[in-house]
């Protein structure tokens, strides 16, 4: 057992099973033992990769991404630049050396929403002049570009089972003084059709209303990348645990394995309550914002590199790699022009 598995065990002993966000929550959150606390997790010694990671192609169109939403908004100065869960800070680094004759970095007031202490030590390395926030209540009002990349994934989510006595609560209970799955009893009201099953996220929720709330208020854009899908929906929950880049269970290591879970789009799209929505696939997402002329143009500049360069372009936009696993979603005050990287008629997922 880890230190958490032993802590949670302890836990569910003295009051009764918690929900899989309590679990997630302290299984990534837990001040001395979680997960995203104690390391960086990102990187090929770490547990997995992401875009930023493997190729600074992926921040450098998110840069042309911000400072053409930038342009778009009147370049309004200060303008909040915020990033959730920015990891090592490769992505924001990118997008800013992207963005530089736009005059958005001068303008932008750079805010990174992280929690964990390593990873804050991380991007204090590569984006002087950030200040911190824990949450993006604390980041000053006023225009706001917000990009995130795999952080709604990794917010806690509760997951839901249909029944004919009504749905019930997966959580996380002992056997055995072991931790295992179990459900709760029916929940009041009404019944879903037998196998049925849904994922509610809160945090994810209220951290998109909150933004929606800002952009509404005092202008931007907001920009949200993350592994999910549209509809069809999977066939059951999507809740998964990643250790050493292979699949894991979610229960046997709480504190030393990634937890995520697939974000739902059309029901994160709807959480930015009145603003227009656009969707796309990480892939035609790129490719519209030109990563293809960059991957020459880098691979002309090194030809000794052009082998990675290509690679790195294949991963990020092929069916078979992040391309269409992976999806972005961009939330702008309405009325606006439709933004880069987006098809005209590709408002909100369904
Ligand atoms: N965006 C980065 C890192 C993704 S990993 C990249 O693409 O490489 C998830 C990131 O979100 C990490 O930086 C993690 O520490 C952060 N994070 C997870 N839960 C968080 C929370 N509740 N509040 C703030 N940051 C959180």
């Amino acid at each position: 057992m880890t230190p958490l598995a032993r802590e949670i065990a302890e836990r569910i002993a003295a009051e009764g099973p918690m929900t899989v966000a309590e679990f997630m929550a302290l299984a990534l959150g837990h001040p001395r033992h979680g997960y995203y606390a104690t390391r960086d997790p990102l990187g090929r010694a770490g547990d997995f990769v992401t875009a930023p990671e493997i190729s600074q192609m992926f921040g450098e169109m998110v840069g042309v991404w911000l400072a053409a939403a930038w342009e778009g908004a009147g370049r309004p100065a200060p303008v909040r630049l915020v990033e959730l869960g920015p990891g090592r800070g490769t992505l924001m680094a990118d997008a800013l050396r992207a963005a530089g004759r736009s005059g958005l970095g001068q303008a932008a007031d750079l805010w990174l929403v992280e929690t964990s202490p390593v990873l804050r030590a991380a991007q204090a390395e590569r984006l002087p002049g950030a200040a911190w926030a824990a949450s993006l209540a604390e980041v000053p009002e006023g225009p706001l570009l917000l990009v995130a990349n795999e952080f709604f994934d990794a917010l806690p989510v509760r997951q839901f089972l249909a029944s004919p006595e009504g749905w019930r609560e997966r959580v996380v209970g002992l056997v055995e003084g072991r931790l295992a799955w179990g459900l709760s009893p029916p929940l009041p009201g009404p019944a879903g059709a037998e196998g049925d099953w849904a994922e509610r996220s809160p945090a994810a929720e209220e951290t998109a209303a909150e933004i929606a709330r800002r952009l509404r208020a005092d202008g931007g854009a907001a920009l949200v990348i993350d592994y999910g899908y549209a509809r069809p929906r999977p066939p059951g929950w999507t809740l998964q645990a990643v250790r050493a880049h292979a699949r894991a269970d979610p229960l046997a290591a709480p504190g030393e394995t990634d937890l995520t879970w697939l974000v739902d789009f059309p029901r994160l799209a709807a959480c930015f309550e009145g603003l227009a929505t656009w969707h796309a696939e990480q892939g035609a997402f790129l490719a519209r914002l030109g990563i293809g002329a960059r991957a020459e143009a880098l691979a002309r500049a090194a030809p000794d590199r052009a082998g990675a360069v290509a690679d790195a372009l294949e991963r990020l936009t092929a069916p078979e790699g992040m391309g269409t696993l992976f999806r972005v979603l961009a939330a702008l005050p309405e009325g606006r022009p439709p933004p880069p990287g987006f098809a005209p008629a590709s408002e909100a997922p369904r």
